[in-house]
């Protein structure tokens, strides 16, 4: 929801600005009270109504504005802005983590007993999240090999009403052909959403490539700090919701809006009203006003560090190729990979910073690693500045089984690397200094 009030500073045209222009100005404004140039962290929980009327409209969606900082909130609108400004989509709703957008985005399309396909190539969390918590609430998720067109076409039935992928994916390095898999949920009318946290608008675009909603979870590279916890959710605005009468939730009148009927009313911003005004409103993940500063902080610098993640990534991924110690490297970005194609196609300006490799020495050359490595942190995360490191078999994934763990790309020799910014000579150095002898 846009305040009214910003309109008329706000006279920069987005369609005519570069994406370095838009990570750092787009959504911001001069603070009209105190001239304040950077955007102010709003901590109000509520906003005054200026008489009885605006109040009844606010809450009848007929005027746009705060209420409650559960549903909008002045920090974090500034936040939706750029994160729609950068996809190139129509509107964006921010919420506390990548999963809780994930949870609203879901529980905004699917009704109990539905279903949706999802990628097998995800965030190990996505897989438990869709396999498990989300069977719940009746919601069931199919896991398929999205690199065999057939088998997306087999599992859609009339019940299915998303795909959902990581066009690159989280951990392997695996690059998907995003392309492709639109025609597919457009051929069946349904929506293709993009898990795009590895790869950022900065590296791909999927509502250019066909895709019609995009998730993040913006606690990785978007923030790029490793300080706060974040999700957001971007809207393409072209998706026809109507055609195949499978959305009845946006198409039909919402009981709990009083008979409001969003993908009327807001056209082509009316999934992000409905999540925002019934999924935020309802289920209550909202994001702080100072986790959105924080990301907001980072966002301005995100191609300069996309474009260092980047091309430390590659260097490190090269030195390890040749390294006696290790079996195998999986990077786009690496001339040998078989997704190499894909990563000119779709990723042209780089293959991210988050990649395996096996190590010939197994589980223990793992647990010896990360032990001995000093500037990497070892820790579950990605997306840092820093240079972090996970052996998944003894951590992530160590709750599996053998075979799960190899299925799921954990295998006991995997080790996870997420490249830092930090000169590249010294991560190399301290890789090679706790790989001797491993
Ligand atoms: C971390 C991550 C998530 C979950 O996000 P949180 O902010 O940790 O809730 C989802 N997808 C991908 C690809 C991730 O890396």
């Amino acid at each position: 929801m846009t305040d009214e009030n910003k309109k008329p500073s706000m006279a920069i045209n987005y369609n005519d600005c570069g994406f370095e222009t838009l990570a750092i100005h787009a959504g911001a404004s001069v603070d009209p009270t105190t001239g304040a140039r950077s955007t102010p962290i709003h901590p109000s929980t509520a906003y005054v109504f200026n008489d009885p009327d605006h109040a009844a409209e606010l809450f009848n969606l007929q005027t746009f504005g705060f209420i409650y900082s559960r549903m909008t909130n002045p920090t974090v609108s500034v936040f939706e802005e750029r994160m729609a400004a950068l996809e190139g989509g129509r509107a964006a709703v921010a919420s506390s983590s990548g999963h809780s957008v994930q949870f609203l985005t879901a529980a905004t399309l699917l009704e109990p007993g539905d279903n949706f396909i999802a990628s097998k190539h995800l965030y190990g969390g996505s897989i438990t999240q869709f396999s498990m918590s989300f069977k719940k609430l009746g919601w069931n998720c199919c896991f398929v090999d999205m690199h065999t067109p057939d088998l997306i076409n087999k599992a859609i039935t009339s019940k299915t009403k998303f795909i959902f992928i990581e066009a690159l994916a989280n951990p392997g390095g695996v690059v998907l052909d995003i392309q492709k898999i639109a025609t597919i949920a457009k051929s069946h009318k349904i929506p293709l959403i993009v898990d795009n946290t590895l790869a950022t608008p900065y590296l791909l675009k999927p509502l250019e490539w066909g895709a019609d909603i995009v998730i993040h979870s913006a606690t990785k590279f978007i923030g790029g700090h490793g300080n706060a916890m974040a999700g957001v959710v971007v809207e393409g605005g072209t998706f026809d919701w109507f055609e195949s009468g499978k959305y009845p939730g946006l198409t039909l009148p919402e009981p709990a809006y009083h008979g409001l009927n969003f993908a009327e009313t807001f056209g082509s911003f009316g999934f992000s009203m409905k999540l925002r005004a019934v999924g935020l409103r309802d289920y209550g993940p909202c994001l702080s006003a100072t986790s959105a500063w924080n990301i907001l902080q980072g966002i301005e610098t995100l191609p300069l560090r996309m474009d260092r993640h980047c091309s430390n990534a590659l260097s490190v991924a090269k030195w390890l190729e040749i390294h006696p110690a290790v079996n195998w490297v999986s990077y786009g970005g690496l001339e040998k990979s078989p997704y190499k194609s894909l990563v000119n196609k779709y990723l042209p300006k780089g293959a991210g910073a988050v990649f395996t490799f096996g190590l010939k020495g197994g589980f223990d050359a793992g647990i010896k690693l990360v032990k001995n490595v000093n500037l990497f942190s070892h820790l579950a995360n990605i997306g840092d500045t820093r240079s972090l490191i996970i052996h998944p078999a003894s951590t992530t994934h160590r709750q599996l089984s053998k075979q799960q763990q190899v299925s799921a790309g954990a295998a006991p020799d995997v080790v996870r690397l997420s490249v830092g910014i930090e000169t590249v000579d010294d991560i190399i150095n301290d890789l090679d200094k706790a790989m001797y002898n491993l």
